[in-house]
């Protein structure tokens, strides 16, 4: 198969051959049709992360269509199986621990050839430490991510643990699905970790916010966009989603806020957004990696902010979210590159050339 590979960081991708995966047990063998490129793909590829395999094929927002069911494998649906090496506590009836460690009916080990299927982040978890146990499995110290420690969609092929994949809804085409399995899974984490409030802040409209703006508003919230001062294209994007405010990110909001999300990976805006909520507002940081947070007055955090990070997803999260699209319905802008062109979309994602999210084409 062909796939682009990240040998050492700081070194672009490489075009290359590897021979064709094949699904052990429990794994579905993937034809990837589309794979969406992530801010944490930049961030893997930079060395800003330092736990990946090398070479890694990167990308984890992928769809395709199940090509190969490895041993254990339902064909059918619902009935979530014992697989290969059965993680989850109590095979077959599996783990409704906390807050629901379960994935749904028809998701997790349940897949037929020819199915479209979506591969996330979260490639796998232990199953049996006190995080997983719990419900927090994106908490688990052993879990293995896809497109960091598993190779993951920047490839005509991959495989995938068949218990952290999710069916794609319908009416979603291949590349607009794509950007849901990051963007909008931990986006819709970030936006629940940001509580019930109505005034929300996003700083960083990128691929998660304008999927998140979509939410929020069918939610009957109000959206207020920061982004780079002067970006005016990102500003007319965020409006024209919805959002009732755009400003630069050093930039007071018309009103306080309820709570703000950061998605740009700068560590100064933790002390812009906490000096935007209000007594008792929360400022969720949504990536995975942040430059430093320079110190701030004790002032602007008394009054009970609060300040947190968000971490990966859950299968829970992914099934609440793909079943929550549909309704909403979230439509995503997508920018498409060949796969060979992947070093160039990484680019223009650093550079912030496009609005809304960039999509690897793959078996198109
Ligand atoms: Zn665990
Ligand atoms: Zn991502």
């Amino acid at each position: 198969m062909r796939a682009m590979i990240l040998e050492a960081p700081g070194k672009p991708l490489r075009l290359t051959e590897l021979l064709d995966p094949r699904p052990a047990p429990g794994q579905i063998l993937v034809r990837v049709k589309a794979c969406g490129i992530c801010r944490t793909d930049l961030h893997v590829v930079d060395g800003d992360l330092t736990e990946s395999k090398l070479p890694i094929v990167p990308g984890h927002q992928i769809v395709g269509e199940v090509a190969a069911v490895g041993e254990g494998v339902q064909p059918g649906q619902g009935e979530v199986a014992a697989v290969g090496e059965g993680v989850l506590p109590g095979q077959g009836e599996v783990a409704a621990v906390g807050e629901g460690v379960q994935p749904g009916q028809g998701s997790a080990t349940a897949f037929r050839v020819g199915q479209r299927v979506g591969i996330p982040w979260l490639g796998g978890s232990c199953g049996h430490c006190a995080y997983c146990r719990e419900g927090r499995e994106n908490l688990c110290d052993e879990a293995r991510y896809t497109g960091y420690q598993i190779d993951g969609g920047f490839a005509e092929l991959c495989v995938a643990d068949a218990r952290f994949c999710f069916p794609i809804p319908e009416g979603y085409p291949d590349l607009q699905a794509a950007p849901l399995l990051c963007a909008g899974l931990i986006g819709y984490r970030s936006l629940r970790m940001a509580g019930e409030g109505r005034r929300l802040g996003f700083y960083g409209f990128g691929a998660a916010a304008h999927i998140l703006v979509q939410v929020a508003r069918w939610q009957g919230r109000e959206v207020y966009a920061f982004t780079r001062a002067g970006d005016e294209a990102g500003q007319a994007f965020a409006r024209s989603l919805g959002a009732v405010w755009t400003g630069a990110a050093d930039t007071a909001p018309p009103e306080p806020l309820d709570a703000a999300i950061i998605f740009a990976p700068a560590g100064e805006l933790v002390p812009a957004a906490l000096r935007a909520v209000h007594k008792g507002g929360t400022v969720v940081c949504a990536g995975i990696h942040m430059s430093d947070i320079p110190s701030f007055p004790y002032s602007i955090l008394w009054g009970e902010r609060v300040v947190r990070s968000v971490a990966n997803l859950t299968r829970r999260d992914g099934e609440e979210f793909l079943a929550l699209a549909p309704q909403v319905p979230v439509r995503t802008e997508v920018h498409a590159y060949p796969l060979q062109d992947a070093n160039r979309a990484l680019d223009d994602l650093r550079a912030g050339r496009f609005t809304g999210a960039g999509v690897l084409v793959v078996n198109g």
